[in-house]
Parts: structure tokens; C-alpha cells; sequence
């Protein structure tokens, strides 16, 4: 046997280290076992050695149990003896280390203390093998003998069941520590359990398969009324399901019992105050080892606030669906790029679509052709300000495009994405109205505007509403001055002869009560000057049906809103018809003379009686022809004029010279001239004119007739021709005629620039009276009645004149005062492009 390794003396070093081991071996170190210490004193007692000691191999080291004759050594790493000892069974004994190959050289290393004699036991544990040794030892030579082997065996068995025992108590320690340790565990569990349930908000509520109250949280008791204690042991449904629920409570959990969980249902809960809570359940099951429903847990939250709101929030919504739905508007929701997300029945009935098509698709789809840019710029406004409005088109199912009214607004909810709320109204039908009354009322207006006739109307007070501009010029207001007074008190306030005019007697006022159209034409209305003109007026009611509500269900009845009254000034007209009279006697009366001088001759004649006497038949004849020569001119006249004045003269305008138009004039008179030794003088210059000749010709021929007639013997008529300048007033010209043309020998005027040829026939006559000068271009006028007869003449002649010169777009006007001649001035234009006048 070789000398092997002394016990080793490396014993644990360092805090750390002894602490961990004390830890793994706290409780063997700690426990002092007086039974072992009993064991080892009494082994080195009978085995007769100073030292004896238990040490126990724990994990590779070796830590002494009990230690006789030596203080208890710390844990080492162990030698070879104890090594030798534990791979052994029995007894080993070393009796003189000096002697033994194996121990010579260092002796026996026991607990930090050298032995040359030593004998030990292996303590053999049945289920682990050898755990320890129990051993004796010397610092002289000893040999066991026989007694001491065996007891040293025995003390080995006996420390080898004491430790056994010691385990087995340990270990019962432990158990029982653990099952203290679970149970407070277990406790704490409990309460926090407890705690929790009680803190939370929901109800938590634990029954036994028999469907009593196991647990109810303080949740349950606030919420019931009941106090935990009053319910537990309790079914549910004893106090707590009223009793229409109560059969399904019971179905309910017997369902839950049976496998049916997790179940989820709702259910009331009657308090103690008798108040219904609706609670919504969440129930599972508890199971045991064999899967066996134990417990039945369920928590529930008291919705019944919410159900209530969610009723109220339902029956709101189905509210403002019906709303929405039964809407004549277009209520509907797009997103940020059109596409329409939601559209009630009538918006879909607008574009002509079932509202499946409508939805989901881009209101772009439903623009007419050329709105795209308005539609984008709708939605960028929309976007950027949150709200637009304004008006849209859209096609018409027709294929037409219909006009909606929308104001629509950006809806930005938290969580949702942002779109758009429209509402819109159809309004083409109304903006179609309007376009065809403004037409109207443009029509109107013009009418209103152009119409020769006065026209106003009036409020049911008798107050003017509106007054044509031609109204109000012949009553001398501004039409402004005239808007909302009373018609009646300010142009109709006095009778043609002079009493006052009641309103209540005017028809005017009549037509609001009696609805019918009034004519008046022997009336006079007031001008704001004081003077007065005649008139005719038409006054119409404005009716309209009485739709007051007080009178629904009554039949329709009309009243006037207002009365139009439409009417002319007679005064032209009275001066015409007069005229007209004076006419048809002034021609009666000139077709008599010769007439009745024509009859009276022939008369003469077919009575025989001058057959003796052939001079006078034929003085007779000579009167007839006369007279018949006379009714001829008289009558041609009055055709002349009449086809003048009534422009049935077609003129044969052409550029003639205006010295042969004169020429031509005084060579037709020249012989009545001579006849009355009248010189006639031209000096017409070289103009032109645009001019019908025969007409001018006629014109001037007049003129020089006249002249010659009013003319005394021996005296000049001078008829001549000069360019004029149409800005200059003319020479002599009347008050009315100021804008005419002036002489333009006396103005100098440049002859390239004059566009106005005036002719002039001066004689040295008898004249006319100043108070004449007017109306002597009138038909049959005449100074002097008798001129008709002495002269010849008609008193047509000026009236010829005057027609021929207007309708060459010419003036005639005369300058003349009594015995001091006349002068007839007339104006022709010199081409057909001259300012006509
Ligand atoms: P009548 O056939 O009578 O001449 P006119 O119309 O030619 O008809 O003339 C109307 C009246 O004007 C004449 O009756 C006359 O009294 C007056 N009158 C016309 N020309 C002259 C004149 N050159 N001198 C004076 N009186 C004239």
C-alpha cells in the first residue's frame, strides 16, 4: 500500500464559501446532537483511544458530527484514512502509522491534528452506501482487540441509525415547514384573492354546483343592496332574479353546470330597493382533478345605463334615419375625395340611381361635362376652411343638369377619418322660376320703359308701387318724386271743372271694391306745375285668391292687391280732331265756292235764256272752266299733300345742281312774273344737292308764286343759293329752329365742308304779320281769308312746301315782317351722306 495524500488542510476559505456550505449543511453543523457525542465518547472509552469523532462526507468534503477528546474541527476536504475507511465496509485499522507504508512519512491527518494509530467505521446508510465514518484515534500505537472491533461496529450501526433518524426527523421538518409555509401561502392567496375582487368594479359572484352564493364581492353588495352575508348560502334566484327571470336563471345555470361554459348572457337583477339592473354575465367553470364542475364564477358589469342609452341612442338614430330618409333634401357623407359613404333615398332619386349605385362611387360620376374644376375646387375649400357651400351641378336623369343648393361641413371625430356632411336642395325648378321672372320682369320693364302710354301702379292704400318713365314725364315729376305717394291727393285731386275730387267717387278707387276694369275718357289729371291735361285712362285690378290661413276650407275667393292704371294725354289728339273738323270744313267750304259758282254758270246756260246772248254764254263757260280749273288745283293740292304727309311720295333722289333746279322753277313762272312785271333774279352759284328735282322744283315754284302774288308791280323777286354750315344757327331762323343751318355768305363757311345748300326766295311784298309766322306753313292758313279768292289760292302751297322739304330732310322756316317783303329760306342736304335735317 502506497502513502497517499494526507487529509487535506485545504479547509474552506473565505466568507463566501463557508457560508454556502453552512447554508447546504446548515442543519447537521448546527444541530449539536448530545446522542452523537454520547456515541463518540463512548466508543473512544471502550475502544480505550484519547480521541474519537463522527465526520460526514457531504458534497466532497468532510464535516465532523460529533468530536470526543479534540474541539469539533471545521469542514476539510478529507484525508486518506477516512477515504480508505468509506470505500471499505467494516473496520479499518491502521495500529502504527510508522509502520504502514501508506501514513510513515506525514502520519494520520485527522482534524488538523497527526495520529500514528487509528481505526474507523464506514457508516453504511441502506439506501445511499457509506455517508460517514466513526472513528478512533491515537498519537501513540494501539490495536483494537477483539471486543473493541465489535464494538466499534456496533457504535458505527448505532451512529449510522441516529443519523438516519435525524434525517428522517429533518426531512418531517421540512414537510411540515412546507405545508406551514403553503398554508400561510395559501392564506395570503386567500385574502389577496379577496382584496381584488373586492376592488374591482366589476361583480364577481362564486356559486356551488347546487346554485348557492359561494363568494359576493363588494361590487355585487353595492350594486344589489344586499350585504354578502345575507345572499351567501343563498341560490341566485332566491332574492335576487325577479320572478319572470327566474325559470330561465335557473336553465341558464343549470346549462353552465352541465358543460355549457364560458357563457356570456345577460340577465336584471332586482335590488332591495325593488329597482331593475340589467347585468351582463361572463360565467366559467371550475373544475376538480376529475374535471368535475366545482364552483361556477361569473363576473358581470351593470350595463343598464348603457342599454338604456343604447336604446335611447337606437331609437334617436332611427329617428333622424326616418328624418333623413323621408327628407325632400339630399343629406349624404363623401370622404376627402368624393366618394360618396352614405346618401339617403332622395339624393339617389336626384341623380337618377338605385342608392346601391350611389354609394361607393365618386360624386365625380354624377357631374355634367366641364364641372370637374369647380368639383375640385369645392373640395379643396372644404378641406381647408371645414365648411363650403354654394351651388353644385349635377346630371339629371333626363340628361339634363340639375342645380343643388348645398352647405356642407367637414366632420373630424376622434378615431374616425374625416368626411364630409352635405345637405343640398334640389333648386333648379326654382332658379329656372326666377330666370323666367326676371325675363319677365325685364320684359316688363322695357315695355314699362318704351310704352307712349303713362302707366302706374298702386297699392291697396292707393299708393304708387311703379310709374313708367313716360307717366311720369307727362305729369312733370321725376319718377322717384312720384314712388309711394298717394296718386290720388296728387294728380287727380280736382274735377275737370274745377271741384274737388273725392278718392271715395273716384272709379279709380272703385276698382279695388268692385275687381273690374274702370275706363274713364273725359277726365284731367293735375301736373305738379298746377296745370292740368286731358286724359283717358284704363284702370285694371290686380286680383289674387285670398290665402289667408284663417280662410282654409273656405271656397276660393279673389280680392285686389292693387290696381294698374294705364293712360294717354289727349291733348293731340283733341287738337288733331279739331283740326280734322277744321280741315273737313275749311275743304267743304273751298270746294263749295267754285262749285256753287260752277253750277250757277251752267245753270245760266241750260236755261236757254242766254242763247240771245252768245257773249255772255260764253262769259259763262269762261267762269266755269275757271272754277272747274280751280276745284282741280284744289283738289290736286290736297292729294299732294296728303301723299306728302303720309310719305307716300316716292322721291328720285339724285345729285342735281342746284342752279339748274332754280332755273328750271323760275322759268315755269316767268310769264306769270311778266304778267305781273315782276322781275325774277337767280344767283344760284354752282352748288349740288341730293335732291328729287321735280319735287324741288315744285317746292320753289310755290315760293316764287307766292312772291309774285304778294309782290307789287315793278319790284325784284330773288331767288338764290348758298352753302351753309348745318352747326350755325340759321339767319332768322324761329326760336324752334335755332339748331339750323346759318348763311354762309355771312359766316364765311369753307364751301368743302358745308353739307347744307339754303335756298332763299325774297321779294319786296306786302309781308306777314309777325303773330303769323308760325302757322303759315299750316294747311289753308292764309293772312288774309280773301287771298283765297283775289289770289287764287288754296292756302296749300307753304303746307306742300313744307312737306316736300322734310321729307328731303330739309327746314323752312320765313323771315318776314308787314311791308317790308318776305323771305322764304329752306335747306336741302348736298349728299346723301350729309347729317339730314
Ligand atoms: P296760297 O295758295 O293762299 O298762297 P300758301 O300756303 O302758298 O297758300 O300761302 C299761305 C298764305 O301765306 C298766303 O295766303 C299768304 O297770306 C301768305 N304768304 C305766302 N307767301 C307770301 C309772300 N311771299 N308774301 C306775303 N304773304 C305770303
Amino acid at each position: 500500500m502506497s502513502f497517499r495524500s494526507l487529509e487535506s488542510d485545504a479547509s474552506p476559505s473565505g466568507a463566501d464559501e463557508r457560508a454556502r456550505i453552512s447554508e447546504r449543511y446548515d442543519a447537521p453543523m448546527a444541530a449539536v446532537d448530545p446522542a452523537l457525542d454520547d456515541l463518540t465518547r463512548l466508543a473512544a472509552r471502550v475502544c480505550g483511544r484519547p480521541i474519537a469523532a463522527i465526520m460526514l462526507l457531504e458534497g466532497g468534503w468532510h464535516v465532523y458530527r460529533s468530536a470526543f477528546g479534540m474541539p469539533t474541527p471545521p469542514p476539510c476536504r478529507g484525508g486518506t484514512v477516512c477515504e480508505v475507511t468509506l470505500s471499505g465496509d467494516g473496520v479499518y485499522e491502521v495500529p502504527d502509522a510508522y509502520l504502514d507504508p501508506g501514513y510513515a512519512e506525514t502520519g494520520i491527518a485527522l482534524g488538523g491534528r497527526i495520529f500514528r494509530s487509528y481505526a474507523g467505521v464506514a457508516l453504511a446508510d441502506p439506501a445511499r452506501g457509506n455517508i460517514g465514518t466513526l472513528f478512533v484515534a491515537d498519537a501513540i500505537p494501539r490495536a483494537l482487540d477483539r471486543a473493541q472491533h465489535d464494538a466499534l461496529e456496533i457504535f458505527g450501526r448505532q451512529a449510522m441509525m441516529r443519523l438516519d433518524l435525524e434525517r428522517r426527523v429533518r426531512q418531517m421538518d421540512l414537510v411540515s415547514r412546507d405545508h406551514r409555509r403553503a398554508d400561510s401561502a395559501l392564506a395570503v392567496e386567500r385574502n389577496f384573492v379577496s382584496a381584488v375582487l373586492d376592488t374591482v368594479g366589476a361583480l364577481v359572484a362564486v356559486f356551488d354546483t347546487a346554485g348557492r352564493i359561494v363568494r359576493f364581492n363588494r361590487a355585487c353588495e353595492s350594486i344589489s343592496g344586499y350585504a354578502s352575508s345575507e345572499l351567501v348560502g343563498r341560490c341566485v334566484w332566491e332574492r335576487l332574479i325577479p320572478a319572470a327571470g327566474v325559470s330561465e336563471a335557473i336553465r341558464q345555470f343549470e346549462s353552465i353546470r352541465a358543460g355549457g361554459f364560458p357563457a356570456a348572457f345577460e340577465n336584471l337583477w332586482l335590488t332591495r330597493e325593488g329597482i331593475e339592473r340589467r347585468i351582463a354575465w361572463s360565467a366559467t367553470a371550475l373544475l376538480d382533478a376529475q374535471r368535475q364542475v366545482t364552483f361556477i364564477i361569473a363576473t358581470g358589469i351593470d350595463v343598464t345605463l348603457e342599454r338604456e342609452a343604447e336604446a335611447t341612442l337606437t331609437a334617436s338614430e332611427a329617428r333622424y334615419r326616418m328624418l333623413v330618409e323621408g327628407s325632400l333634401g339630399m343629406v349624404c357623407t363623401h370622404d376627402l375625395e368624393g366618394v360618396i359613404l352614405s346618401a339617403n333615398r332622395n339624393s339617389a332619386e336626384t341623380v337618377g340611381r338605385p342608392l346601391e349605385s350611389v354609394v361607393g362611387h365618386s360624386l365625380r360620376e354624377f357631374l355634367p361635362d366641364g364641372a370637374d374644376a369647380a368639383f375640385e375646387d369645392y373640395l379643396t375649400e372644404v378641406a381647408r376652411t371645414g365648411e363650403a357651400q354654394g351651388l353644385m351641378q349635377l346630371r339629371s336623369p333626363s340628361g339634363g343638369v340639375r342645380v343643388i343648393a348645398y352647405r356642407n361641413k367637414l366632420v373630424t371625430a376622434d378615431g374616425e377619418r374625416p368626411y364630409v356632411l352635405g345637405f343640398g336642395v334640389d333648386v333648379s325648378e326654382k332658379i329656372r322660376a326666377e330666370e323666367e321672372l326676371r325675363a319677365l320682369v325685364r320684359q316688363s320693364n322695357s315695355i314699362l320703359e318704351s310704352v307712349g302710354d303713362g302707366i302706374y301702379g298702386l297699392d291697396l292704400e292707393g299708393r304708387v308701387t311703379v310709374i313708367n318713365p313716360a307717366a311720369a314725364q307727362m305729369l312733370g315729376y321725376r319718377q322717384d318724386e312720384i314712388l309711394g305717394r298717394h296718386m290720388h291727393a296728387l294728380i287727380h285731386h280736382t274735377r275737370p271743372d274745377g271741384q274737388p275730387y273725392p278718392w271715395d267717387e273716384c272709379p279709380i278707387h272703385s276698382c279695388f271694391t268692385g275687381l273690374r276694369t274702370v275706363r274713364a275718357s273725359a277726365d284731367v289729371f293735375w301736373r305738379g306745375d298746377g296745370t292740368s291735361f286731358p286724359v283717358e285712362y284704363v284702370a285694371s285690378p290686380q286680383i289674387d285668391i285670398d290665402r289667408r290661413p284663417e280662410r282654409r276650407g273656405e271656397p276660393p275667393q279673389e280680392k285686389a292687391v292693387g290696381v294698374v292704371v294705364a293712360f294717354t294725354d289727349t291733348t293731340e289728339r283733341r287738337a288733331l280732331d279739331r283740326m280734322k273738323d277744321e280741315f273737313v270744313s275749311t275743304v267743304s267750304h273751298e270746294l263749295r265756292t267754285p262749285l256753287t259758282s260752277l253750277r250757277a254758270a251752267l245753270g245760266l246756260i241750260h236755261s236757254g235764256t242766254l242763247i240771245s246772248r252768245p257773249e255772255k254764254a260764253k262769259q259763262m263757260l269762261e267762269i266755269a272752266i275757271a272754277n272747274t280749273d280751280r276745284l282741280a288745283k284744289l283738289i290736286n293740292d290736297i292729294m299732294d299733300l296728303e301723299r306728302i304727309r303720309g310719305g307716300k311720295t316716292v322721291l328720285h333722289h339724285k345729285i342735281c345742281s342746284v342752279a339748274e333746279l332754280l332755273r328750271a322753277a323760275v322759268f315755269e313762272r316767268q310769264e306769270d312774273a311778266s304778267k305781273a312785271k315782276i322781275r325774277l333774279q337767280v344767283d344760284a352759284g354752282g352748288a349740288q344737292v341730293w335732291a328729287d328735282p321735280a319735287r324741288i322744283i315744285q317746292a320753289v315754284g310755290i315760293l316764287i308764286s307766292n312772291a309774285i302774288k304778294f309782290s307789287p308791280e315793278g319790284s325784284r323777286i330773288l331767288v338764290r343759293a348758298t352753302p351753309v354750315d348745318h352747326r350755325q344757327p340759321p339767319d332768322g331762323a324761329d326760336e324752334d329752329q335755332a339748331d339750323g343751318p346759318m348763311q354762309a355768305d355771312q359766316l364765311q363757311v369753307d364751301q368743302v365742308r358745308a353739307d347744307y345748300v339754303q335756298i332763299e326766295v325774297r321779294d319786296s311784298g306786302s309781308g306777314i304779320p309777325a303773330d303769323q309766322l308760325e302757322q303759315i306753313f299750316d294747311r289753308f292758313r292764309q293772312v288774309d281769308a280773301s287771298d283765297s279768292r283775289s289770289m287764287g289760292g288754296t292756302g296749300l302751297g307753304l303746307a306742300i312746301c313744307h312737306g316736300i322739304v322734310l321729307q328731303h330732310g330739309g327746314r323752312i322756316w320765313v323771315r318776314s315782317a308787314p311791308d317790308e317783303g318776305s323771305s322764304f329760306f329752306f335747306t336741302l342736304p348736298t349728299g346723301p351722306s350729309g347729317n339730314l335735317r
